[in-house]
């Protein structure tokens, strides 16, 4: 078999191992999800590995408790890749408390070892360099992952490697079994190496996928192993309206259906989110053009995307493919902002906003 791209395959095809079986399928339409589609994922079979040669780990924060699409698609590529190699576990670091009920079994991961001493949410960065060379080493882990991700994912995998002396790859777009790119020079030119020992992927490298099984996913605690000392800091927080919409980790969108603003600006203020909009409402002069939430505005990664009165036109979407939950408030309940979200109310956006200002206020 000659294709062996873990990712840029076409969704649908899947992808095919040394093996020429294919292990990746599309996610299917989830529109009907829930008792329908967790009694496939129960019927799926249990990976399970007779024999282990390699490890790969996966490095990752949790936010909110929840686990990101970026690295939920890091988590992916690792499986894939040792899916390609055959006799290989994937082990996941994960740096913070996972909510319950999240699927690490249908992830692709074997093991997993959580940190959630809350000395890792001061800003600590070599101790958790640390507690990643600790893991490595007791795996002898074969290649480390981490996604290109603000949240420090980014920075750790560069300490990570400078640490241990690995070879390093980052801003990674494309994975095969042999080698990774990456693109420089506004996209011009692209970058090919072998497959280094630690690697940082970007986000969109397979998109949310559907393993063919699921993984015992078996849970252990893992000691960072590290005496650490809390770093001295003042933890201060900023008014939601002067975080960055790129950092903001709550973001309420107004479109075109928002008819009043000043009712949507009191619902981001009760709300304490940070406001973007389309760039309908920023050409009208609404919201200043940092705002903009799209692929012409800023790329928003926030754990909650409230979308208020937007279509949903590809650019906006492009602007939101991080974050990871999308709620959309629409009248039209075709549009594509209703079908990309996880939640959607379909009612008019000022008698919904001042429904919410009026529960927000009693609730004070
Ligand atoms: C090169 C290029 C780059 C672009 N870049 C961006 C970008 O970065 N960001 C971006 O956002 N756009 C961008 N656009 C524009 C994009 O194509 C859309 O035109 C824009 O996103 C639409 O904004 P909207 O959804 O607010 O407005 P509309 O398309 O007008 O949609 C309004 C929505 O509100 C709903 N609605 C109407 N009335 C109500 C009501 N009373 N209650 C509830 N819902 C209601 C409608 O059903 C509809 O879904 C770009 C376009 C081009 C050509």
């Amino acid at each position: 078999m000659s294709i062996r791209r873990v990712n840029r395959f076409e969704q649908e095809r899947g992808f095919i191992t040394a093996q020429g079986i294919k292990r990746v399928a599309r996610a299917r339409d989830v529109s009907g999800l829930d008792a329908q589609v967790s009694q496939q994922v129960k019927q799926k079979p249990l990976k399970s590995l007779e024999q282990v040669e390699h490890r790969l780990l996966v490095v990752l924060h949790t936010k909110a408790g929840e686990v990101s699409t970026l690295d939920r698609e890091v988590m992916y590529v690792a499986r894939a890749l040792a899916e390609i190699q055959g006799a290989t576990e994937v082990h996941a670091l994960v740096f913070g408390q996972p909510n319950e009920g999240l699927s690490w079994a249908d992830y692709g991961v074997d093991r997993l070892h959580l940190v959630t001493d809350e000395v890792f949410d001061h800003y600590v960065p070599q101790a958790k360099a640390a507690a990643v060379s600790e893991l490595y080493h007791e795996l002898n882990a074969q290649r480390v992952l981490f996604g290109e991700s603000e949240l420090g994912d980014s920075d750790l995998a560069r300490r990570f490697a400078v640490r241990e002396g690995l070879s390093f790859g980052g801003e990674l777009y494309e994975v095969t079994e042999t080698s990774v790119r990456r693109a420089s020079g506004n996209q011009r030119y692209q970058a090919q190496s072998e497959l280094p020992q630690v690697m940082a992927l970007e986000a969109g490298t397979t998109g949310d996928l559907d393993l063919e099984f699921v993984t015992a996913a078996d849970s252990s605690v893992a000691s960072a192993g590290v005496s650490v000392q809390a770093p001295q800091e003042d933890k201060f927080s900023l008014p939601s309206g002067d975080i960055p919409l790129v950092e903001a980790d709550f973001v309420i969108s107004a479109g075109n259906g928002v008819t009043n603003m000043d009712t949507f600006n009191r619902l981001a203020e009760l709300l304490d989110a940070t406001v973007g909009g389309s760039r309908v409402v920023v050409d009208d002069g609404k919201l200043p053009r940092e705002r903009q939430v799209g692929a012409t505005g800023q790329i928003v990664k926030a754990s909650v995307y409230l979308a208020i009165g937007i279509s949903g036109a590809v650019q906006h979407l492009q602007g939101i493919k991080d974050c990871n939950y999308v709620i959309a408030v629409n009248n039209d309940e075709s549009c594509d902002m209703v079908k990309r979200a996880d939640v959607s109310v379909i009612a008019d956006a000022e008698e919904w906003m001042q429904g919410m200002i009026a529960k927000l206020e009693a609730a004070q």
